[in-house]
Formats: structure tokens, sequence, C-alpha cells
């Protein structure tokens, strides 16, 4: 039947329209601030950085490798990489930002920096609620502000979290394998080379003069 297709397409939306206001389902807004929806797992802000153990500024992960900087497509990562060390939370002697911003009003939260992130230190995190009337100051983040334990991490984005900690769990595993057996193999090497040492040292020592053959007298007969 002609029109046929507009009176469904009228139907339909007449349906939706008296629907959003007594259907639950289809009520898409919610009173904000009052009533908030629960933030998704995979959602996405802008950038922190991730510390282990109790003390944020010693548990920071980042080494200050400059990659994210390199990579942030509007150049709003500012690192200065320390020059010296610093004992990391398990007393490893490490270099560490000495200092590290982020300018969040230019930041597009593309999540470039955490997929070039070697060491799992920086993440995305889910706190939106971050307006302020200092346009310059207030928006330039520095690594304190940026510090977040990875138990929060773990609170925000639970998945992904685990999954980190299993690969960082393996890997220390594997580093952990490959030095005991640089260890072992160094011991080998010096337990086969000490008889030979021992030998050497128990052996008299040689006087050259005495094994040489002596020279004849000249013109001596025979
Ligand atoms: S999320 Fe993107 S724009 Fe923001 S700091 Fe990371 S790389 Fe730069
Ligand atoms: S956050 Fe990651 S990529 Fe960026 S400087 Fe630190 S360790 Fe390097």
């Amino acid at each position: 039947m002609l029109g046929e297709g507009i009176l469904r397409g009228l139907a339909e939306t007449a349906r939706n329209f008296a629907g959003s206001f007594v259907s639950k389902e289809r009520m898409t807004t919610v009173e904000y601030p009052e009533e908030r929806i629960p933030t998704m797992e995979n959602a996405r802000v802008f950038p922190f950085l991730v510390y282990d153990g109790a003390d944020w500024e010693a548990g920071l992960r980042c080494v200050a490798c400059q990659i994210c900087e390199k990579e942030c497509p509007p150049k709003c990562i500012y690192i200065e990489k320390s020059k010296d060390k610093k004992p990391d939370y398990v007393g490893k002697p490490q270099i560490y930002p000495a200092r590290f911003d982020i300018d969040i009003s230019v930041c597009m939260s593309c999540q470039i920096c955490v997929e070039v992130c070697p060491f799992e230190a920086i993440k995305m995190d889910t706190q939106f609620e971050l307006s302020t009337d200092d346009r310059f100051g207030g928006l330039l983040y520095d690594k304190k502000e940026l510090a977040r334990s990875n138990e929060y991490y773990h609170e925000i984005h639970p998945t992904e979290a685990a999954e980190v900690d299993a690969r960082l769990a393996g890997e220390k595993l594997k580093s952990e394998a490959k030095a005991k057996a640089a260890a072992d193999a160094a011991a080998a090497k010096a337990a086969a080379a000490a008889p030979v040492a021992k030998q050497a040292e128990a052996a008299p020592a040689v006087n050259p003069a005495e094994t040489a053959p002596k020279a004849k007298p000249a013109g001596g007969g025979e």
C-alpha cells in the first residue's frame, strides 16, 4: 500500500517518544550530578602515571625514556630525565622523570602514549570532572597530580590491569631465569677453570736456563 512505510515509521517514532517518558530502558538521560551512570571499564579520559608500592615517587614505573613524549600527536607531554638514579620500589637504582607534565587542555585522549610505553607506566583515567577556571596552571598536571596507584588502576580497569600484572610477572620470571642461567654458567666456567689453576700453582717453577740444551764448547773434538 502506498505510504505504508511512512505510517510504520511514524508509529515507531510515536512509540519511542511515548516510551522515553515511561519506559526505564528508553530513558537515556539521568539527572546528573545527583544521578550517575556507572563508568564503563573501557572508558578513557586523560592519562595517569602508575606507581607500585606505597610511595608514589619511588614507585613510579616511568623511567623517563621519553617515547610517549615523542609520539604524542599534539605534543602535550613534557619530560625531563633525571641526571642521577634513585632506588625504585624494589630498591633497584633507576633513572626517573625529574619532571613529567601533561597539559590536559591540549590532550586529545588518543591513548597513543599508553600504547607506546614499554613499561606499562602510563594508563588512561576515567575521571572526567576536571573543570577549572584556571585555564593554564589548573590544567597542566605534574607528576604528583598524575600519579595513581596500581590498586586504583585495578579499580577502574580490572580486566586490563590483571592482564598487565600477569604480563609483568611473566617478564620478571623470565628475566630472573635468564639471570640465574647466566650466574650458573659463570659458576660452571669458574669451577672448570679452578683445577687447571690449581695444577699450575702446584707444579714446581722451572728455570728456563736449566731446561735449555747446553751449548757445545766451540771447536770441541768428538
Ligand atoms: S592521550 Fe594522546 S594526546 Fe593525550 S597525552 Fe597521550 S598521546 Fe598525548
Ligand atoms: S610513561 Fe612510559 S613511554 Fe613515557 S617516558 Fe615513562 S616509561 Fe617512557
